[in-house]
C-alpha cells in the first residue's frame, strides 16, 4: 500500500514539474514505510514483478535519493486513514503543518539512509543436473549444425561449471564479490574457447582412437594394423592425438605443422569441414581441404571433404545441372534409305589437276 501510495505522490509531483516547468524544482519525498525505501533503493531487477514495475515507474519521476524516512506518529498523511473528527482536524497541527522539522532550513541536507529488505524479492529458480562431460558433447554437436556455436557454448559450460567449483571450495556463495560475478558473464576469454576445444576434440579421438592413445600413453608401439600408423602419431601436451609428419623444421604454425588427426566419419568432423567450407566462401574440395590442413588432418581426406561437400544446399542450388536443349527429328532425307547422292551432291569447283602421263619422274 506504501509503495502505491509514493506511486500516486510521484505522478501528482510529475504532473506539478509539468505544470511549472518554467521553475527548477527540488522534491523531497517521504514516506513511513522503511520496507518501500528498500525498495526504491534496490535494483528493480531484484524484486518481483508487481514491486518492480512501481519502483521503475516512481523511479523515473524521483530518484531514489530524494526519499527519505518520516516516522508513524510524525506523518501527517497517517491521520486520515486514523480517523478525525471535524472539532479535532480543526486543530491538529500536524495535518495543517506537518511535523515541526518540516520547517528547518537545513531539511533538503537531510543524511540519506540506506534500507535493507527481504520482502518481494524474486525467487531465483535453480535446477542441478548432473551430466557426463562425453554426453554433454554429445548432445551438443547433435543438435547444432555450426562448428563455433558447439565450441561458444561448450566454452559458456565449462566456465559456469568452474564457478560452482570455486563457489563450493569458498563454501559460501556470497564470498565472490558481485563485480567479479558480474565479469563472468561478460564474454568468453580465448582460454574459455581453447578449453572447449581441447576437450571436444579428445572426446572424438578417445572415442576413435582409444587404442592408439592408450598404446601412446604407455610409451609402445601402435598396433601395426592401426590406420594411423602411416602418420606416426603422438600426443602433444594437451593430450591430442597430432601428426609427427616430416616438417618439424619448417617455419609453418605448430598447427599446419603437426595437425590434428581426426577421423573420416562423426559429427565433429562433419561440422569441422562445413565450418572450414564456410570459411572458404563455399570454396571447392580443394580449397576447402587446404584450408582444413592448416589445423586437422582429416582421414581419407579428399574423398571426406567431397561426400560433405555434395551435401551443402547453398552450393547445389548455386550450381544447378544445366537442362538439355530437347532436339527435333531428324530431317527424312537422313533416315530414309536411297542411293548415294540422290539428295546430296558433291560440288567439284576451282582447279582439277590431271594426270597427262604414266611413268617416273611424272608430275601432276
Ligand atoms: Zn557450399
Amino acid at each position: 500500500m506504501e509503495l502505491c501510495g509514493a506511486l500516486l505522490l510521484a505522478r501528482l509531483l510529475e504532473k506539478v514539474q509539468n505544470t511549472l516547468s518554467t521553475k527548477e524544482l527540488n522534491f523531497t519525498c517521504w514516506s513511513d514505510s522503511k520496507v518501500a525505501l528498500a525498495w526504491l533503493q534496490g535494483d528493480t531487477n531484484r524484486w518481483e514483478k508487481y514491486v518492480a514495475n512501481r519502483v521503475a515507474q516512481i523511479n523515473k519521476i524521483i530518484p531514489a535519493n530524494c526519499w527519505h524516512h518520516v516516522k508513524s506518529e510524525e506523518n501527517p498523511a497517517d491521520c486520515a486513514t486514523r480517523g478525525l473528527t471535524p472539532a479535532q482536524l480543526l486543530h491538529f497541527k500536524l495535518w495543517w503543518n506537518g511535523p515541526d522539522w518540516l520547517s528547518a532550513s537545513n531539511i533538503h541536507q537531510e543524511k540519506l539512509m540506506t534500507y535493507t529488505t527481504e520482502t518481494e524479492l524474486k525467487k531465483a529458480n535453480c535446477c542441478a543436473i548432473t551430466y557426463n562431460s562425453c554426453q554433454v558433447i554429445d548432445t551438443l554437436l547433435n543438435r547444432n549444425s555450426n562448428y563455433k556455436r558447439v565450441i561458444r557454448v561448450l566454452g559458456w559450460i565449462l566456465r559456469l561449471s568452474n564457478i560452482g567449483k570455486q563457489r563450493r571450495s569458498l563454501n559460501s556463495k556470497n564470498k565472490l564479490d558481485e563485480r567479479a560475478n558480474n565479469e563472468v558473464f561478460k564474454c568468453l576469454s580465448p582460454e574459455d574457447i581453447m578449453r572447449a576445444t581441447e576437450l571436444i576434440i579428445k572426446n572424438t579421438q578417445n572415442g576413435y582412437y582409444g587404442n592408439e592413445i592408450d598404446c601412446l600413453k604407455k610409451n609402445r608401439s601402435i598396433s601395426t594394423k592401426s590406420s594411423l600408423l602411416k602418420l606416426s602419431p603422438f600426443l602433444d601436451n594437451s593430450g591430442i592425438l597430432r601428426v609427427r609428419g616430416r616438417l618439424g623444421y619448417s617455419t609453418l604454425s605448430p598447427d599446419a605443422k603437426h595437425p590434428i588427426i581426426l577421423p573420416a566419419t562423426g559429427r565433429l568432423t562433419e561440422l569441422i569441414i562445413r565450418d572450414s567450407h564456410r570459411d572458404t566462401l563455399h570454396g571447392g574440395a580443394r580449397l576447402t581441404l587446404a584450408h582444413l590442413r592448416q589445423k586437422f588432418w582429416v582421414i581419407g581426406g579428399s574423398r571426406t571433404v567431397k561426400r560433405e561437400l555434395r551435401q551443402c544446399l547453398r552450393c547445389h542450388r548455386f550450381k544447378p545441372n544445366r537442362n538439355i536443349q530437347l532436339m527435333a527429328d531428324l530431317p527424312k532425307e537422313r533416315v530414309t534409305p536411297s542411293r548415294p547422292f540422290t539428295n546430296k551432291g558433291v560440288d567439284y569447283t576451282g582447279q582439277v589437276d590431271v594426270k597427262i602421263n604414266k611413268g617416273r619422274g611424272i608430275k601432276t
